[in-house]
C-alpha cells in the first residue's frame, strides 16, 4: 500500500499545487460551507463572490441584508433557500453576539475552544470545524471530506464500514501514527486528496487508468486482478 507522504508527493505532481477556496479567515469559511448545498464548486464561487458583491462577507452587512437582497442569492445555491438566507443571518447573529462580530478572534483560542466555537454554526461538525482551522493554519490532524476520505479507503487505508462516521474513524486511527504535523502539509494533503476524488477517483467508475496512484493502490490492483481471471 502507498504511504501518505508518497500518495501526496505524486498527487502533487499529477495536480500541481492544490488550490484552495477563496475565502479567507473562520467567517468567510463557515460563509462559504453555507453558500450552497449538493452544487459543484463553481456554483459555489459564483454563489460566494455575489455575496460578497451585493451584500459584504461580514457579518454586520449579511444581518442587516434584506430578504429581497439575499433570497435570489441564496436561490442559486441550490434547494431550501429559505433555509439558506436563515443560516446566513444565523452565521451572522452569532458572530455578532459571541465574538462582536469578529471572528478571527477565535484563531488566538486553543485549538479544541476554537473547533467548539465553529461547531455552533449552522452546518459545521467535527471535519467541518477541523477544515477551517487547518485552512486558517491551525491543525490537529488530517480532516477528510467525502472524496478525500474515498481516495484513501481504496488505497487501502482504514476499512469500508456500514456507517460513514464509522469509516471515517477507521481511516483517522490508520492514519494517527504517521501523520504529518505542520499544518500546511496537512493542507496541501487534504485539497489534494479531495482534487483528486472529485477528479479520477470518483464514486462511480474511478478512472483508474489514468490515476498516478495506480501502483500500490489496494482498490485498483484487487479489480486489475478480477479482470484478469475473467479473461
Ligand atoms: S487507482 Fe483508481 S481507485 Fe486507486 S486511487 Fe487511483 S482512481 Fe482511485
Amino acid at each position: 500500500m502507498l504511504t501518505l507522504s508518497k500518495t501526496i508527493a505524486r498527487l502533487k505532481q499529477h495536480y500541481g499545487e492544490p488550490q484552495a477556496p477563496p475565502a479567507h479567515g473562520p467567517f468567510e469559511l463557515v460563509m462559504w460551507e453555507n453558500a450552497c448545498y449538493l452544487l459543484s464548486d463553481e456554483r459555489r464561487l459564483e454563489v460566494f463572490e455575489s455575496l460578497r458583491k451585493k451584500v459584504g462577507l461580514n457579518a454586520a452587512a449579511i444581518h442587516s441584508a434584506s430578504d429581497e437582497v439575499l433570497l435570489p442569492l441564496a436561490r442559486r445555491g441550490g434547494m431550501r433557500p429559505e433555509t439558506r438566507v436563515f443560516r446566513w443571518r444565523e452565521i451572522a447573529r452569532i458572530a455578532l453576539t459571541q465574538f462582536s462580530g469578529d471572528l478571527d478572534s477565535i484563531l488566538t483560542s486553543p485549538y479544541l475552544q476554537a473547533k467548539k466555537a465553529l461547531k455552533q454554526f449552522p452546518n459545521i461538525g467535527d471535519p467541518g470545524a477541523e477544515k477551517i482551522l487547518l485552512l486558517c493554519g491551525m491543525a490537529s490532524g488530517l480532516p477528510l471530506e467525502s472524496n478525500g476520505l474515498r481516495v484513501l479507503v481504496r488505497i487501502g487505508w482504514g476499512r469500508l464500514q456500514k456507517s460513514y462516521g464509522a469509516t471515517y474513524r477507521s481511516v483517522q486511527d490508520d492514519l494517527k501514527p504517521i501523520l504529518p504535523t505542520t499544518a500546511n502539509t496537512l493542507k496541501e494533503a487534504h485539497l489534494l486528496l479531495r482534487q483528486h476524488g472529485k477528479t479520477l477517483c470518483k464514486e462511480k467508475a474511478p478512472l483508474c487508468d489514468q490515476c498516478p496512484l495506480f501502483k500500490g493502490c489496494d482498490y485498483a490492483e484487487k479489480r486489475a486482478a478480477s479482470a484478469f481471471r475473467l479473461c
